[in-house]
């Protein structure tokens, strides 16, 4: 599987793709709810039967451990595959609006109807939660679907193109792989709705193209997620949680902690305890651990170095590297300023800035200085504390004494706002994502007898004066 290469789907098949999708969605196939249901019940086999696959697929291009693949990525889409199969039939339902006196003759209701043909283009750091997830989500709302994964993570790319065909109708899913070229022939058909999850930059280019047909779109974006320490906070478990969702798939998560904030006082402790749990995880150093993931591109790689070349900050922790291995250790940096090159983008690596603060305050008015992120975290036993930070801030989420994996709490909508995206998805979520809410009603002619005011030629009578 190392170094596998990924097949570009030829240009001039795309305008035949997107046609099929187009004719499979008018053929009317997906109106039935049934039918929908087969279509899910056939991603849930087609990951499930090719499981050590996916898992393979996942250490080719990321070096994944295995543990992390089935936590973070399978188990996690597979439950959410589930709780969408259990409960499409009660969503697709059409919905009664709130009783009210003056409407209700008319019978108000609001029809659950699907969007249409939708593209979905996803990256390379969970690409079968964040490709799959929407994919069930646009199928269980009765879209017809574009998947376009990413070329950085060739190996599930390649399996999806393979195993889509085989598990899945074409009339509803097809897979389109390639990179720039690819994605932007794409981006100029009239889809009905656009989900793109990526990188901010991108998203520009995504909104662009899809206003031309003025296209709905949701951006999954990231950005620089914040860690608040409370001085009073549970220490141990604080460092265990916010060193493992800095480490896991090495740093490339969207909702990765991606910096800390704490006082000044307290910097020394809490780099002693991230010091201890990191030789718990790795004992013989990270370098040799299996337990570890690789950068997933040189370019990448050096861009992570680059930001950790120039930072003016102290090495606490790791700092090692090592290009041929696309491999940089968990590293720790203290005392960084705000100006710092690691406080510059979202770090996107093992790399764990800690930006000492004077206070809470200090703390909430650095997060609100800069753009909103995807999930902030706060680490503290003390309500008002939490409440504090929580009521001053603006997030994606909103997360205490814990990391990334509030991602996976059925029910929670995952998304962020303004510059970390636009949207929700997963669960219910993802089926309201991709469903038009059509307001309709039927009203019979009685309703004229009170409504009759409304017709010409008006009068000062008719209207009540
Ligand atoms: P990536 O490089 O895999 O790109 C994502 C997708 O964009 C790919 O399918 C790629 O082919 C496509 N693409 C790249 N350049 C393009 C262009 N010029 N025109 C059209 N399409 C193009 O992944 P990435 O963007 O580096 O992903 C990392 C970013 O995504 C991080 O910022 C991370 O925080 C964010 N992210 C967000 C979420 C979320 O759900 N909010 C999840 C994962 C990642």
């Amino acid at each position: 599987m190392e170094g596998s290469k990924l097949v570009y789907t030829p240009l001039d098949e795309i305008d035949e793709i997107y046609t099929s999708l187009r004719q499979g969605f008018s053929s009317g196939k997906l109106k039935s709810v049934a039918y929908r249901k087969i279509q899910i019940l056939q991603v849930a086999y087609l990951l499930q039967d090719n499981i050590q696959r996916f898992k393979d697929a996942l250490a080719a291009d990321l070096g994944r451990p295995s543990l992390e693949s089935s936590f973070l990525e399978l188990n996690a889409v597979l439950g959410d595959t589930k709780v969408v199969y259990d409960r499409v039939d009660k969503w697709a339902k059409p919905e009664r609006p709130p009783f009210s006196l003056n409407f209700a003759a008319m019978r108000p209701v609001i029809r659950k109807e699907p969007k249409g043909v939708v593209l979905i283009i996803s990256p390379f750091n969970y690409p079968i939660f964040l490709t799959i997830g929407p994919l069930v989500g646009a199928i269980a709302a009765g879209n017809t679907v574009v998947i376009k994964p990413s070329e950085l993570s060739p190996a599930v790319s390649g399996l999806f193109a393979e195993l889509v065909p085989k598990y899945l109708d074409p009339d509803v899913a097809r897979v389109v792989n390639g990179a720039i070229p690819e994605t932007t022939k794409l981006l100029e058909y009239p889809w009905d709705h656009i989900l793109y999850t990526g990188n901010g930059r991108v998203a520009k280019i995504v909104c662009a193209a899809a206003a031309k047909h003025l296209s709905p779109v949701t951006l999954e974006l990231g950005g620089k997620s914040p860690v608040i320490i409370d001085p009073g906070c549970d220490l141990k478990t604080a460092a265990k949680r916010i060193l493992w969702g800095k480490v896991v798939n090495a740093g490339q998560t969207c909702v990765a902690p991606d910096y800390i904030l704490v006082p000044r006082h307290f910097q020394d402790k809490l780099v002693d305890a991230l010091k201890e749990v990191h030789d718990e995880f790795y004992p013989k150093g990270s370098s040799v651990s299996p337990d570890f993931s690789r950068i997933v591109s040189t370019s990448h790689f050096n861009r992570i170095k680059r930001l950790l070349d120039s930072t003016q900050g102290t090495v606490a922790i790791g700092g090692d590297t090592d290009e041929s291995k696309k491999f940089i250790a968990p590293t720790v940096v203290k005392d960084v300023q705000e100006g710092d090159a690691l406080m510059s983008e979202e770090l996107f690596g093992p790399v764990l800035p800690i930006v000492p603060v004077d206070s809470v305050d200090d703390a909430i008015a650095y997060v609100n200085r800069h753009d909103h992120p995807l999930a902030l975290y706060v680490f503290s036993q003390d309500a008002a504390f939490k409440a504090k930070v929580f009521d001053n801030t603006q997030s994606g989420a909103a997360i205490a004494n814990e990391v990334v994996i509030y991602i996976g709490a059925d029910g929670l909508p995952f998304g962020g706002i303004g510059p970390s995206g636009s949207g929700y998805h997963t669960g219910k979520y993802s089926f309201d994502l991709f469903t038009h809410f059509r307001s309709s009603m039927d009203s019979p002619s009685w309703v004229d007898v009170f409504l009759g005011n409304r017709f010409p030629p008006y009068t000062a009578k008719k209207e009540g004066i």
